[in-house]
């Protein structure tokens, strides 16, 4: 599996993707991007672009050809602006780890990231990933241009103002358009946050989660991790400082590695052989979490080690409906007798306009749910995808859901635009798996 998945740790997708691609292309340009595409098409095979393997979905699996992106990874071009912002054009291919060291060293930084650095540029907007912060959008709308190589191995060079339409799925669009050679993202000056994380009684936090100074508004970024099985929560606030102290490194490796991986594995195995101790693993972990303070470069506070293996479903729902959404799930956890040992997590986001993005048109709050991989999601996924769908849950397109076409063209006011565009863009289905042809539906 590892050509699969070039680098990839997680395969999740590979673990359920009956599909396994018949070639494996290492492009290490533009040109040589475009030449595979083109040969490809021209024996009818299909074709895939994977970044990192990480997501939930078979949204990067085939049978025809794997591209991976890897060395198509450097800065291209750096253009400072008068209003403090620069524009940074790197290969698609380029992790976000990797992107967030370049850009440090440039002095700078992405406004907003995911809890992980994992991902390729390409895979992460590609699939609409996001961090929180309820005046900021996702990774997507940070990319201000995009070349894509089209089914017909043609470079195109897109942006609002040149092949708008064409621009809107290179940003976000699972890569049913085209494959991505290089973006340019609309990057700030590097910065500290200050993160401050403290374990929570649950019903203080949606108490508080309104208002100009309430914990969403007030905060650049918040978030918080809901236990189940109890009512506490751990809460995290990020605020952008001049300076401050760092976390001592060997707290830093207590609360990041032992606790949170290979402590956090432990329970989640014992849950798994003796289910009647997940309600009081929960309400351990969630009392034994201490409180911790520090300041960090923006990227290290925002992405953290994740080395448990879980299975993720996430839905963006309208931001007024989180505290029903939550108490729904609770009282369905409370009355199936799930056994639940990961917590969920909460996150916010500001309304944008991009035509798939999670966020389109609305104020947004994420719920993100997890079961340990070595337990069934099943029952709990769907109990939640049930609680979602009252409330126009719109899925994550990296992570495990059962929507299809016919109802995320109910969620998505620009969804017949997205498959008209799609549609011009690769009239025969080179880019086509079942995974989008789930999503954008069938070709007619
Ligand atoms: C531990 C973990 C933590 C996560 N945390 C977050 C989080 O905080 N926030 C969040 O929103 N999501 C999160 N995710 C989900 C993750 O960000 C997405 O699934 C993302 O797509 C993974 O990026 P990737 O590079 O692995 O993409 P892949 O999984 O390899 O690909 C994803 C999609 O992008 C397409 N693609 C890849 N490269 C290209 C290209 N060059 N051109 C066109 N299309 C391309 C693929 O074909 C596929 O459709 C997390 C996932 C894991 C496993």
């Amino acid at each position: 599996m590892g050509e699969t998945t070039p680098g990839a740790r997680w395969q999740n997708w590979a673990r359920t993707a009956s599909s396994r691609p018949v070639r494996v292309e290492h492009p290490r340009d533009v040109a040589e991007l475009a030449a595979c595409v083109a040969t490809a098409a021209e024996q009818g095979l299909t074709v895939r672009a994977v970044g990192a393997g990480h997501s939930f979905t078979a949204a990067a699996a085939t049978d025809g050809v794997l591209l991976s992106l890897d060395a198509v990874d450097a800065i291209e071009q750096v253009q400072r602006r008068p209003d403090g912002t620069t524009l940074v054009t790197v290969g698609a291919g380029i992790r976000l780890a990797a992107l967030n060291g370049a850009l440090a060293a440039l002095g700078l930084a992405l406004r907003n990231l995911g809890d992980i650095d994992r991902q390729s540029i390409a895979g992460a907007i590609s699939t609409g990933t996001h961090g929180t912060g309820a005046r900021l959008g996702g990774l997507a709308t940070q990319v201000v241009a995009a070349r894509l190589v089209t089914a017909a191995g043609e470079v195109v060079e897109t942006s609002p103002t040149h092949e708008p339409e064409l621009f809107e799925l290179a940003r976000l669009g699972l890569g049913s358009a085209g494959v991505l050679a290089a973006v340019t993202l609309e990057t700030v000056p590097a910065f500290l946050l200050r993160a401050v994380e403290e374990p929570w009684p649950l019903d203080a936090v949606l108490e508080q989660l309104d208002g100009p100074d309430g914990l969403v508004d007030g905060n650049e970024h918040f978030e918080f991790y809901w236990f189940p099985h109890t009512r506490r929560a751990l809460t995290k606030r990020n605020n952008r400082v001049d300076s401050g102290r760092g976390l001592n490194p060997l707290r830093r490796w207590v609360d990041d590695e032992l606790l949170s991986n290979t402590v956090f594995e432990a329970t989640n195995r014992l849950a798994t052989a003796v289910p009647a101790v997940t309600r009081r693993l929960n309400a351990v972990a969630a009392r034994s979490l201490s409180a911790r303070t520090y300041v960090a470069p923006s990227p290290q506070v925002f992405a953290s080690p994740r080395r448990v293996v879980f299975r993720e479903m996430e839905y963006a729902v309208p931001r007024a409906a989180v505290r029903d959404v939550l108490a729904e799930v609770d009282r369905w956890v409370e009355s199936s007798g799930e056994r639940l040992p990961f917590p969920a997590e909460i996150r916010f986001a500001a309304a944008d306009d991009l035509w798939l993005s999670t966020a389109h048109g609305r104020e947004t709050a994420y719920l993100a749910v997890h079961q340990y991989w070595r337990l069934p999601h099943e029952r709990y996924f769907s109990a939640v995808e049930r609680i979602v769908a009252e409330h126009d849950g719109r899925p994550h397109w990296g992570k495990l859901h059962g929507l299809d076409a016919e109802r995320l063209a109910q969620l998505y006011p620009r969804f017949a635009d997205a498959q008209r565009v799609r549609a011009q863009a690769d009239p025969t289905g080179v880019f086509d798996n079942p995974y989008l042809t789930r999503v954008f539906g069938p070709r007619t």
